[in-house]
């Protein structure tokens, strides 16, 4: 088959968590594939975003903050999943914070060293710089670290120079016909997405603690002409996080199923209901079995 002069690839995103990754993707994709918080180590899947462009089709790779700590199967799990985008990418975007370098940040870079293929360095939060000459100090100083094929300067939040980078991310991807239907935006169901987004608000709504020992297991999406319906339990390890979770009167939980609801509201362009309600389900991040179930690979 011709190809013409298509150019399709995996691109897996890494680095250390919180520095805009899933903020990155869902800004190159053109809408959330990915869900964001303030909070390390919320995104657990490994998720793809797709990019598609008249001449290309990136297949951006989100992966998990790398842990070193791999007691629960849950982070096993994840840097099971973040290895494998490694090794199975065409070309990696090293993402880090323009404005800071940290131990954690190098040894991410560790991870990368290794990998046979071109590695981009993003420099995320450029927003944060100031002045802006600061930045060319700032290129240096990541051109020093490591061999990058090209350092690119962005902000992922305020869509700053992401045309620039999907122009380098392009240069680099081989030639091939698409890998996915030109329409696709990720590899993960509508009513998985549904749940992130239901756990991005609850993280969001809860304090430190809770949000590691939490998962939302969706089980009835619907999706009428005129309405969606999104039935999901909220899992959590202990009876004292349920309380925690639900809140006064129920107030957390109906804050963030609102949120929930707004946001898919938007999504869908039709009215959505959500029905949250929670559950103890003791231990399930130290069992793959259960993590299998709820969609961790
Ligand atoms: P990840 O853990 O690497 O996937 O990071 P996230 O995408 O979840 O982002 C972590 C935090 O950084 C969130 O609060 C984002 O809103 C914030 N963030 C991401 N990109 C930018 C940016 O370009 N500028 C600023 N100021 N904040 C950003
Ligand atoms: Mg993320």
């Amino acid at each position: 088959m011709d190809n013409g002069d298509f150019r399709a690839g995996f691109v897996a995103v890494v680095g250390r968590p919180n520095v805009g990754k899933s903020t990155l993707i869902n800004a190159l994709v053109g809408t959330k594939v990915s869900i964001v918080t303030p909070r390390p180590q919320t995104t657990r899947h490994r998720i793809l975003g797709i990019r598609n462009e008249p001449v290309a089709q990136m297949v951006f790779v989100d992966t998990p903050g790398l842990h070193t700590e791999a007691r629960k199967a849950m982070n096993r799990l994840m840097n099971r999943a973040a290895d494998a985008a490694i090794a199975d990418a065409e070309l990696l975007l090293f993402v880090s914070e323009a404005n800071r370098w940290t131990a954690d940040d190098e040894r991410a870079l560790q991870r990368v060293r290794a990998a046979g293929c071109p590695v981009i360095g993003v420099l995320n939060k450029i927003d944060k710089v100031h002045p802006r000459e600061e930045l060319l100090r700032v290129i240096a100083a990541m051109n020093e670290r490591f061999a990058f094929a090209e350092v690119v300067p962005v902000s992922a939040r305020r869509h700053d120079n992401l045309d620039r980078l999907a122009e380098v991310v392009r240069r680099y991807l081989p030639e091939s016909a698409p890998l996915f239907p030109a329409d696709a935006l990720s590899d993960r169901s509508e009513s998985f997405r549904a749940g992130e987004v239901i756990r991005e608000k609850l993280t969001l709504a809860l304090r430190q603690e809770v949000p590691y020992g939490l998962t939302v297991q969706v089980e009835r999406f619907e999706r009428a002409e005129d309405r969606v319906t999104v039935a999901a339990l909220v899992l959590v390890e202990r009876e004292s996080q349920k309380g925690i979770v639900v809140g006064k009167g129920g107030a957390l939980l109906k804050r963030a199923g609102r949120a929930a609801r707004l946001e898919l509201c938007e999504q869908y362009g039709v009215p959505v209901h959500v029905d949250l309600w929670v559950k103890v389900r003791e231990n399930w991040a130290d069992s793959e079995e259960q993590l299998m179930r709820l969609g961790y690979e």
